[in-house]
């Protein structure tokens, strides 16, 4: 059996034998593809014989099936996603060698002259002249997707800064990629627990919430390729950017802490950090009479650092209330040596934590959840430095997961050592790539993970990746703005706001709030003007208090 190379890492056979794949993998192949129908003649091996036959030779195996004189742009795009997950080189076969060819013409058509290709196929006995009308609409579509800026990731930071583009310049092509159907605006979410939001007040659909004129490619990016200014999408596609603005989130790693995963959502045990176990707290709480409660909190970086703290404080408020407090137990394992990282405001949370007599432990950190027998499994520090296990049994356990970067962008050259993306802390520009710029959750910058830094990055992001795709440097810079509203009690709020190495960065004069103290205004202003400040303000580019700063020129 001859195999007819079409490039250095795809070739191409009328249909296999057992003998033939065999001979394949010697000869180096570490793919197979198999482009024909089963049942298509009589005596034909099916794709599941022939799948079996690869793997017993170590190859990898792949079935994109497709009708002779039929082939559609789904097939050629199903064929696109095969050979973006299989290793290299590949082989792959019909019945002549006819279909696969013409699905590797129109499956990478944005990476191929289409005259080029033709011809390539041609010198291998293939003739591929009548797509050429089809790899050309396919390449020219390709072309028409090099967007001046490109957006990874629709959440609070993406979409902010998509708004914020068009606010300044109508003119150039945007496109936002996001896999999901639904935006969350997570800070609700604390509110949920407690019962003070319904969960849909911290929804809306992801169509709803991309600014007009703003593209959205529903899918989920695989693979950071900035040397070719060019991201490599889940279903093998790939999208051109002259700019990109990386902003996918972080990454929950419930399952780094072993049976929490299973845990959740049953046996006492929550989380406000998923939307839909945010209710589940507020009815363990609500029904939860006596026992121990335990509240984890991990390693930093998370978002938003208090949000675990704020869980504990509305539940021990509702306790308070339904005068149960005194029977319940309160733990509070936080896996950081101090209450709250910026020290201003740890006084009011440290009057809290008497108020309503919770057992705080610092560097204790969560390693194990027994959902069955409700029991955790912490670890701690000792006085002596060594590190002790035990095992803790609770009626309610609401737990943080620890949070790293997303894998695709840890192990991408945009990562830096954190695995979070590698940006100046002030014009949040990558320091490596000059067209990449960096926001939200996935940045490395020492901010405060939140909403509330997005929205002040926002603008900044959205100035220096106009001023780049003019060819300029950039003119804005961020201060490492973040802010953190502890709910300390239903009605009132300690609100932090502080910027890089801490500094203290209120929004407001200490007459109207006092950032240090608890306050009834904070509350107003979390549960009444966040979330349309959020849903109508910052995601519409309407930039309330976070006009950019600009960087003076040198004189
Ligand atoms: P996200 O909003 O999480 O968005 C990331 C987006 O990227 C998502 O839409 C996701 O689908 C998409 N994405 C992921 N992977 C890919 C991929 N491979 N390809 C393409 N797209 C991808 N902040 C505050 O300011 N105040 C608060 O009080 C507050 N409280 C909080 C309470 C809780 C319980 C939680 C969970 C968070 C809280 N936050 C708070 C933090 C805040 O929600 C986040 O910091 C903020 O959402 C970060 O925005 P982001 O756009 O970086 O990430």
């Amino acid at each position: 059996m001859s195999f007819k190379a079409l490039s250095p890492t795809f070739s191409v056979a009328p249909q296999l034998t057992e003998a033939d794949v065999a001979e394949a993998a010697k000869m180096g192949f570490r793919s197979i593809v198999s482009n024909r129908p089963d049942g298509e003649e009589m005596g034909q091996p099916t794709a599941a014989d022939i799948s079996s036959v690869a793997k017993r030779n170590g190859l990898a195996f792949a079935h994109v099936p497709v009708v002779a004189g039929k082939i559609t742009s789904d097939d050629a795009n199903a064929m696109r996603e095969a050979l973006a997950h299989l290793p290299r080189p590949i082989l792959a076969f019909c019945r002549s060698g006819t279909r696969s060819a013409t699905l590797w013409a129109l499956a990478d058509s944005d990476a191929k002259d289409p005259a080029a290709a033709v011809e390539t196929a041609k010198r291998a006995g293939y003739d591929l002249s009548s797509i050429m009308p089809a790899l050309e609409r396919r390449a020219k579509a390709t072309r028409q997707t090099t967007y001046d800026i490109l957006i990874v990731g629709g959440g609070s930071a993406g979409i902010s800064t998509a708004a914020s583009l068009r606010k300044r310049n109508r003119k150039i092509s945007i496109a936002v990629i996001d896999p999901a159907e639904t935006h969350y605006y997570q800070p609700g979410w604390t509110l949920v627990g407690a019962g003070v939001f319904s969960p849909e007040q911290t929804r809306h659909s992801e169509a709803s919430v991309i600014p007009n004129g703003v593209e959205w490619i529903q899918a989920a990016v695989t693979d950071f390729l900035p040397e070719q200014n060019q991201v490599q999408l889940a279903d093998g596609r790939v999208v051109k950017y002259h700019v990109l603005v990386a902003a996918p989130g972080i990454k929950l790693a419930w399952d780094a802490i072993p049976g929490l995963a299973e845990a959740l959502g049953s046996n006492g045990v929550t989380s406000n950090y998923r939307y839909d176990l945010a209710p589940y707290t507020y009815r363990l709480v609500r029904e939860f009479r006596r026992g121990r409660a335990l509240f984890t909190q991990p390693p930093m970086p998370i978002k938003c650092a208090g949000a675990p703290q704020k869980a504990m404080y509305l539940s021990c408020d509702i306790w308070s209330d339904a005068r149960v407090l005194q029977n319940i137990d309160v733990e509070f394992h936080n896996a950081g040596a101090v209450l709250f990282g910026v020290p201003a405001y740890v006084p009011a949370l440290e009057s809290y934590i008497k108020r309503y007599g919770i057992d705080l432990r610092l560097e204790s950190k969560l390693v194990a959840v027994d959902g069955q027998k409700k029991i955790a499994t912490l670890e701690r520090k000792t006085t002596n430095g060594s590190v002790e296990r035990i095992e803790q049994s609770f009626d309610l356990l609401h737990a943080v997961p620890p949070q790293v970067a997303p894998e695709f962008v840890a192990r991408s050259v945009l990562a830096g050592p954190s695995g979070f993306i590698e940006v100046d802390p002030a014009t949040l520009q990558h320091v490596r790539y000059q067209n990449v710029f960096a926001l939200g959750d996935v940045a490395g910058t020492s901010n405060a993970k939140t909403a509330a830094a997005a929205r002040k990055q926002a603008p900044v992001v959205a100035v220096n990746a106009l001023a780049v795709l003019e060819g300029k440097r950039p003119a804005a810079d961020y201060n490492g703005y973040g802010s953190c509203p502890l709910t300390v009690e239903r009605g009132k709020i300690v609100l932090a706001e502080f910027g890089y190495g801490g500094k203290l960065l209120p929004s407001f004069p200490t007459w109207l709030i006092d950032g240090t103290r608890p306050s009834r205004t904070a509350w107003f202003l979390k549960e009444r003007l966040l979330p349309p400040i959020y849903w109508r303000g910052m995601l519409k580019g309407r930039e309330w208090m976070v006009h950019p700063h600009l960087i003076e020129k040198p004189a």
